[in-house]
């Protein structure tokens, strides 16, 4: 029973102490591929991190993960307010698919005007 308890506490002992080396000096960094291979790269602690990383299992780009989800789906999903500079760039470019629909559209017109319409 004493052995048991003393066993005991020396291994949570050791995993604090592990834990807290690994904390202060290095990080773990998980990169998800387009395969869903997931590549563990360990960084010093205060490395800067790469978004992108060489997949382990295929040689493709893997990308950055946090909590199981890429930084890219993030990106995506994040829904925060819009600048205004965001909207800015929005505006413009539907007005230039406007621009671009408008121009095909009057092209058809010529088109048909002859009688080659193919639609
Ligand atoms: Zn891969």
């Amino acid at each position: 029973m004493n052995q048991t308890m003393r066993g005991m506490r020396i291994g949570q002992q050791s995993l604090e102490n592990e834990a807290g080396v690994r904390l202060s000096e290095r990080q773990e960094q998980v990169y998800i591929c387009p395969n869903t291979h997931e590549t563990k790269v360990i960084f010093a602690a205060d490395a800067e991190l790469p978004d992108y990383w060489e997949c382990s299992s295929c040689s493709k780009t893997a990308v950055r993960a946090v909590e199981g989800k890429t930084i890219e789906e993030l990106t995506v999903e994040e829904d925060g307010p819009k600048t205004h500079y965001d909207m800015l760039l929005e505006r413009r470019s539907e007005q230039e698919l406007e621009d671009l629909l408008a121009e095909r559209i009057e092209m058809l017109r010529a088109k048909r005007k002859r009688g080659e319409a193919d639609l």
